[in-house]
Order: structure tokens, then sequence, then C-alpha cells
């Protein structure tokens, strides 16, 4: 079997037995991945157990859980909840909590601050940063001041706001951070060019990094069809794509990350539609089908968010997910183990999927069938 290790930047042909068989003749070893960017909604939503089966099912051995969960992230009362929901997982659940919150990040499950789904004020970012504990901050930049549903350009009668909207929030969290003694920001879900020229310029003197989610980098603007399309940020125009493939392979975006929002419903009434696509399933796919470079995705997927949190890893024969790089196949969120089948790219061809996954030692996952 071929094996690609990132860590070396090497390939080699290792005698992986797996106990069945495939017609596929691209097949490929690779460590497991790590979502850097999750939602659980609980409450008869997603909930821990839908959420590891959808996770496995797309290679992902972590994930880190986001802050806008009902309860909030932002207390240690709610982070023990969580804690007990998410225990005894094969997948590993990080969390982040809320900057604005009381519950701070503990170096351990609680890697970080996030201001993920969670709208606020300059007021508010300033007087988080007087009195939060340094940490990496996580921000969805958006000027939440300027109401706007869809970036302008897009053709519409709802609200619309500025394409620098993003750039701006990027600014001023990362200049109102540093002011106040924060060093290590990342920028979630980047979506237009002004923000990546924006975070460019900033890396030479910050230590900065970003993410960009799957649905950016296959879907403009111009395709929003149904409320499943409707995400946040917005999708740009076709320039846009280009530009954020660009920047995934120059380095200015470090990371690939999902943002797998799912919904169990969805109003069908565009303005009154949550935000969200369910995404974690599909996400290898999506991303391989958008930049065809595997060595590049799995770095961007495996390697880079483990970098930035701090979390050690290891590759080895107990823990890795088989790729087929040749399947081909249409995108049917009904068959999504997620509670989620809000899918963004439903009904889009997408080649090379997740065959299989194996966590500490088990193959737990096998061509859409769990083994254990
Ligand atoms: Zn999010």
């Amino acid at each position: 079997m071929r094996v690609y290790n990132p860590l070396k930047n090497s390939w080699s042909y290792e005698d992986i037995k797996l106990p069945l068989r495939t017609h596929s003749e691209n097949l490929v070893v690779v460590p497991s991945f790590f979502d850097m960017h999750t939602h659980v909604r609980l409450n008869g939503g997603e909930d821990y157990d839908s959420l590891e089966k959808a996770a496995i099912a797309g290679g992902f051995s972590q994930v880190l859980i986001q802050p806008n969960t009902d309860p909030l992230l932002d207390t240690s009362e709610t982070h023990a909840l969580h804690e007990k929901l998410s225990a005894r997982k094969k997948v590993t659940f990080y969390r982040t909590t809320s900057l604005f919150g009381k519950a701070k990040p503990d170096g351990k499950k609680i890697l970080c601050y996030s201001t993920d789904g969670i709208p606020y004020s300059y007021r508010d970012l300033v007087n988080a940063f007087r009195s939060q504990r340094k940490a990496l901050v996580m921000d969805h930049s958006q000027m939440h001041e300027f109401e706007g549903i869809f970036y302008e350009g897009t053709r519409t009668e709802l609200p619309r706001k500025p394409i620098t909207n993003e750039a701006v929030a990027i600014y001023r969290t990362v200049m109102t951070g540093v002011e106040y003694g924060f060093c290590k920001f990342h920028i979630q879900h980047v979506s237009t060019k002004p923000a990546l020229e924006l975070i460019s310029f900033l890396k030479k003197t910050f230590q900065l990094t970003c993410e960009v989610t799957p649905h950016h980098l296959l879907l403009s603007n111009e395709s929003i069809d149904t409320v499943n399309k409707k995400v946040n940020p917005p999708l740009a125009d076709v320039k846009t794509i280009e530009s954020l493939r660009d920047a995934v392979k120059n380095g200015v975006i470090d990371v690939l990350a999902t943002d797998h929002a799912p919904h169990f419903t969805k109003d069908q009434d565009m303005k009154f539609a949550a935000f969200g696509t369910s995404n974690i399933e599909i996400a290898f796919s999506a991303f391989f089908t958008a930049l065809q470079d595997l060595p590049l995705v799995v770095e961007k997927l495996s390697i880079t968010p483990r970098k930035i949190l701090n979390i050690p890893y290891t590759f080895d024969s107990e823990n890795f997910v088989v790729l087929d790089l040749n399947h081909e196949f249409e995108v049917r969120s009904k068959d999504f183990f997620s509670k989620g089948k809000n899918c963004a790219m439903e009904g889009m061809k997408l080649k090379g999927r997740v065959l299989g996954t194996k966590l500490h030692g088990k193959l737990v996952y096998w061509d859409g069938e769990f083994l254990c």
C-alpha cells in the first residue's frame, strides 16, 4: 500500500494488511485529520454520538468544537457538561471557549479562545482583551455593526455587506489584541481577497494563521440557489475562489477546516434560514477536488492544525486514514451520519474519498460502514 508521510514529506510502500478487499488501484494511507472548526448542536441537533460517526467517516480523529453551543461554551459548568458528553469516544473532542466568557483555556481540553458564532461589538472586544488570559484567539472576523447576509455583488434583494467587512474586522481584532498583550491569532474561514492581502501583510509582523473551508474553495455567490448555500461568511465571486486556492498553495492560508455547521432542519426562506453547511464527512473529498494536490491537502488538514494548537502527533500503524483517490461520487447528504443534512455541496461531483479510518489500533470504519 502506498503511504504518504507528511511529517517527512516522503512516499513509501508498506505492507499494511486490511481485512477487506477493494478494487481501487489508487489507495493511499495518510495520517488522520484534525478539524480546527467544528460545531456540535446538542438539544436534539447534532450530538457527540452523531458527530463522532460523521468525523470518523470524514477521516478526523481529533476536532476542535466552537463555542456557540446552547448554552454557550463560556463557563466551567458548560465545559464540564461537554466533557462528560464527549468522554470515552474514539474521536478526541477538544473545545474552544468564548472570548467573552468566564472560562479560560486550560492547555488540556480547552485549547484556546474563539469568537465564532458570537456577535460582538468593538467594546466587547476591548473588554475581553483587557481581562482575559493571554492565549491563542481564533476569530470569526466580522463587523457585526453592519448587517448583511451576503456580500456586495450577489444577486439578491436581501441585505448585503461590503467585501471589505472581513478585512476591517481582522485588522481590528489583531491590532487591538496586540495592544493588550495578545500575540497569537487564528483567523477563521477567510473568504475575501482584501482579507488575504491583509493577512499576508500582518503575517510579516505578527503570529497569525488562518483557515479556509471547502465551500469557499468550491462555490461562488452565483451558485446560491438553496438555503444550504447561506453560510457565514458568505460565498464570494468566482475570482475569489481562485485567489483562495492560490493562497492555500502559496502558504498565506495555513489550515483547511470544515466549519461543519449541521442543522437538523433549516427554514426554507432565505431571509430566515440559519447559516451553515454540514461538511465534515465530505471535507477531504471537497478539498482534494478543489486543490488536486494530496501532500498539500494532507499537510493542511492533518499537520498544521496540530502544530498551531501544540497537539503532539506521530504517524504510525495504529492511527491512519485510507484514501481512495480514484473514487468519484455525487454528494448526497441524506446518507450522512451527521444529523445535519444541510450540505451546500449537495449534488456536486467530487473525486477522492475517505475509504477507511483506523483509530487506536482498530480499523473502525470501512467503505461506509462502522466495524465496531
Ligand atoms: Zn463556525
